[in-house]
């Protein structure tokens, strides 16, 4: 089976080989000394600022972008979110769940945000922004220098969602200015599904110290306090972090975040300049390195997606709701090489040539 979803992704063999391998026990200091090292090479692969922490969150991304929500603001605050897609609409939906005042810049999905779109809302008395910095679900970018000068300019507290782009797209968390950044394991980080990391600034600390934590399990001072020692208030999923331990060494010594997203870079622009002749169209606005984003002219992207699994056992990813007939997604991040490039390029023509794909 060839993997080409967004998220779990294909392991390297080094990862899967832990997998393969018993839990051990976690409160000793053995393990503390692997999550203070994991802590120290996140900071260092998303050049987070100078004295910053992390969390992590055991759970999936979501857990993440909740613990943030949650842990960070307030009804004090007028949050500004963006909704360019489904993983923006999510935040939307965090911030009305926490009773969090906001507003919504809600954009044409498949656009990328643009600096008239933020013109509404400069200088209004906003407090704080939210924002994906790749909208997996459009297969889009968005400007990191836009955003952040934007921030800067308005003194917004920043939280940024890099759960797909982070280690696929370059990320500077101190130069876009931003107090909270979040990933997730089962995307560019390539392990199994279970832990979110949450790095936090200085900034961000300091408001973790003054809001009151409305959930237990996903306190994120009880947290940083626990992380102090290495260690997390409750079991963390221990095989993933040893997992995140083993991938974040590799990355660090092949040459460390830039050398891992020219490496995704280069598998992305190499699938996407083998299609160009199909009768699919790339999404050309601000493409993340993580996912190609393809629409098909007249047939059904659902069947696509049906065909290659059960024919060929290849996954790509299927789009929902609206979008599920019209178009699908390749996932570029993982385990991947030239030659699973050609063999889904393969997969595709012969999918045209059977006349499946109108
Ligand atoms: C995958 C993803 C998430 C988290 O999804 P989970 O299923 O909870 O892991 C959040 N935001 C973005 C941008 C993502 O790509």
């Amino acid at each position: 089976m060839l993997n080409f979803a967004v998220g779990p992704v294909p392991s390297n063999d080094q990862v899967r080989a832990i997998g393969s391998q018993d839990i051990p026990y976690f409160r000793t200091k053995e393990f503390s000394e692997i999550m203070l090292q994991n802590e120290r090479m996140l900071c260092g692969l998303a050049h987070a600022p100078k004295d910053s922490r992390v969390c992590f969150i055991s759970g999936s991304g979501t857990a993440g972008m909740e613990a943030a929500v949650m842990g960070t603001l307030d009804r004090q605050d007028r949050a500004l979110v963006v909704d360019g897609g489904s993983f923006g609409h999510r935040f939307v939906e965090m911030l009305s769940r926490h009773h969090i005042p906001h507003d919504v810049i809600k954009l044409v999905y498949g656009t990328a945000l643009c600096e008239g779109d933020l013109l509404p809302y400069e200088d209004k008395g906003y407090t704080a922004f939210l924002i994906n910095l790749g909208e997996t679900s459009q297969g889009i970018l968005y400007d990191a220098e836009l955003i952040g000068s934007f921030c800067a300019r308005n003194g917004l507290f920043l939280i940024v969602d890099t759960i797909s782009s982070f280690l696929a797209d370059p990320f500077d968390m101190e130069a876009i200015g931003a107090d909270v950044m979040i990933t997730g394991s089962q995307k560019a980080l390539a392990c199994p599904p279970g832990v979110a990391p949450i790095i936090l600034s200085p900034v961000a600390m300091e408001r973790i110290n003054r809001i009151e934590q409305p959930c237990m399990y996903l306190d994120l001072r009880l947290a940083l306090e626990n992380g102090k020692r290495g260690q997390t208030p409750f079991t963390p999923a221990v095989g993933t972090l040893l997992q995140i331990y083993a991938r974040l060494q590799a990355i660090e010594d092949s040459g460390g975040a830039a050398a891992e997203v020219s490496r995704v870079a280069r598998i992305a622009q190499n699938f996407r300049d083998l299609i160009v002749d199909l009768p699919l169209d790339q999404r050309l606005t601000s493409p993340s390195n993580a996912v190609t984003y393809l629409s098909t002219r007249d047939c059904s992207a659902r069947k696509i997606f049906e065909v290659l699994k059960d024919e060929y056992e290849i996954w790509v990813c299927p789009n929902g709701g609206a979008s599920a007939e019209k178009s699908f997604r390749v996932g570029h991040i993982g385990e991947h090489d030239f030659a699973d490039n050609a063999l889904l390029v393969a997969a595709l023509r012969d999918v045209c040539r059977r006349g499946l794909m109108g």
